[in-house]
């Protein structure tokens, strides 16, 4: 755990937050600035800074999360109509949590990703 980490403090329990699934390895909780109708954040409970560093230490992590991903996706209902899933990764893409994260978004149509 890093004690200077958003997410890692999530995942101890020391910020409060949405919890919608949980494994052994991962989390995955409402975000608290929705974009979507359905905007759930999954992380690994081990801090990763983004989804290239986990992919590079850890493969079976990175598909515990898409594993996680996944049921989400289909707990809140998105496997009929679509979903989008996302990983912010570094300054010019927007990341703002540096403890990796999928995003998944869903609910409404999104549009097209770059309009
Ligand atoms: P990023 O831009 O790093 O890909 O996304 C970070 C996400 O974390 C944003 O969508 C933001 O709304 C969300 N977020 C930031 N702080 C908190 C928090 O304390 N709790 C929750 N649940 N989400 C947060």
């Amino acid at each position: 755990m890093d004690n200077d980490c958003l997410f890692c403090r999530i995942v101890a329990g020391e910020i409060p937050a949405t919890v919608v699934h949980e494994t052994e390895t991962t989390l995955a909780f409402r975000d608290i600035d929705p974009k979507a109708p359905v905007h759930v954040l999954v992380i690994p409970k081990a801090h990763h800074p983004d989804v290239v560093a986990l992919a590079r230490a850890d493969p079976a992590g990175s598909a515990d999360l898409l594993a996680a991903a996944a049921a989400v996706a289909e707990a809140e209902g998105l496997l009929t109509d679509g979903f989008r899933l996302l990983f912010n990764t570094g300054g010019y893409a927007g990341q703002e949590v540096f403890h990796v994260h999928a995003h998944v978004l869903g609910g409404t149509s999104l549009g097209p990703m770059l309009a």
